[in-house]
């Protein structure tokens, strides 16, 4: 696969996974197309060797695995499925001052002040009562630019290029409708209907998310940068599981991406929960057999990583301060808010090194605080070696972020050479 290819692909996937579920639909889609067998967790599975499979938990978090005989020494690739986004409340309509808005929730560490004068759409999850008295669930994307957040006007606000703050319940609600008749569950239904959902008899609940609708996209003078939504952490999603639908079933390899992690990861399909842990009981039943593969397989937890920003170029450590379209970023913290350490820094440069791709080091500065990843959250919880690393990103949890046009190929070539 040419870089060319494989980042038309990329911007193809951050377009259409505007949530977790959507990752998580379109992931499935592409091991299926890739001759990987659906497990169930409710079923009692039958693995048979040479084959590879995967399987979902609240449809937000994935597990695709190759399965070769008598294996250990798994390569084991995480990333996570969500990102930082404005949740609608569960009963969100809002009319005053001549519009219908929306009661929005900040869903995890979020960037606001790029949500304002945006083209926002709704994706989400819907759960419903059909017309069979089942209750089903439903993704839905409208697509089409619905909603706005304006700023507030200059003139109205003289310091706001000096000290603006923002009020997360009172100044980011969307503006939807200037129509104060709309009603929000035939909204849903209508949406629903458009899938051919029809009869739905009671909208019980969702979970919907404001999205900025502007397509990702190339940018830069020679092409350099890729800008997008959601690049933390869709980018790794993309190249884990293209990393491992591109090896043969013979060799072993795991691939997680985990819903949750921009809030802490623990909850059911989050890392700090169950999913990854029952699902190798699974695999690997025979207690001795478990922990041999465990002791024996390496975590490579793929997040993004901190560029140098060159306007604020104070805020890194200037020996640690990742260049973008520099390479792959090893993240390294004294205090194992990531979990490299030494031993798995020389078995991932050694990769990198045979292929002639570059690495960067990163570390935050002493004198501010450091993000964390499913990197420790996974070794702490598995016993798994670990290194943390990522592609070099600038304005990470904003409603746009940028990465390099040639970092997240480099990251495919050394994770499929492993
Ligand atoms: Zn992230």
């Amino acid at each position: 696969m040419t870089k060319e290819d494989f980042n038309e692909g990329l911007l193809g996937f951050l377009d259409s996974s505007p949530t977790p579920f959507h990752a998580t639909k379109n992931m499935c889609g592409m091991f299926k197309n890739a001759g990987f067998e659906k497990l169930d967790e409710l079923e009692t599975w039958n693995l048979q060797e040479g084959k590879s499979y995967y399987l979902t938990r609240n449809d937000s978090s994935v597990i695709a695995f190759t399965y070769p005989k008598k294996s250990r020494n798994y390569l084991i690739v995480g990333a996570h499925t969500d990102s930082p986004n404005l949740k609608l409340k569960p009963n969100p309509l809002l009319k005053e001052h001549g519009v219908v808005k929306l009661g929005v929730e900040p869903y995890g560490g979020l960037l606001l002040n790029p949500w304002f004068d945006r083209d926002l759409s709704i994706a989400g999850r819907v759960s419903f009562l059909n017309a069979q008295d089942e209750i089903e669930d439903r993704l839905i994307d409208v697509k089409r630019t619905i909603a706005t957040i304006p700023s507030l006007a200059i003139h109205l606000d003289k310091d706001a290029n000096q000290n603006r703050t923002i009020n997360k319940q009172t100044d980011i609600c969307p503006i939807l409708t200037t129509n104060d008749d709309f009603d929000f569950d035939e909204f849903l239904e209508w949406q629903l209907a458009q899938q051919g959902v029809v009869g739905v008899k009671r909208i019980y609940g969702h979970e919907l998310s404001l999205y900025d609708a502007q397509k990702a996209s190339v940018v830069g003078l020679r092409g350099d940068f890729i800008s997008s939504a959601r690049l933390d952490n869709l980018l790794s999603c993309y190249v884990g599981m293209l990393s491992i639908c591109s090896i043969e079933a013979i060799k072993p390899m795991l691939f997680i991406a985990s819903d949750h992690e921009e809030v802490g990861s623990d909850s059911t399909s989050g890392a700090g929960g169950s999913f990854l842990e029952n699902t190798l009981h699974r695999i690997f039943p025979e207690y001795n057999e478990y922990i041999a593969m465990t002791q024996s397989s390496l975590m490579v937890s793929a997040d993004n990583a901190h560029a140098i920003h060159p306007n604020f170029s104070a805020k890194h450590d200037k020996n640690h301060a990742p260049y973008i379209n520099s390479g792959v970023v090893i993240k390294v913290n004294a205090n194992q808010r990531y979990a490299s350490n030494s031993t798995t820094i020389a078995t991932f440069m050694n990769v990198a090194e045979r292929l002639g791709e570059s690495v960067q080091k990163f570390v935050t500065r002493s004198d501010m605080g450091c993000g964390s990843t499913i990197g420790p959250i996974t070794a702490t919880k598995i016993g798994v070696k670990t290194i943390d690393i990522g592609l070099p990103t600038w304005a990470m949890h904003s409603i746009r972020e940028v990465c390099g046009a040639d970092d997240a190929y480099s990251l495919y070539n050394i994770l499929v050479e492993f």
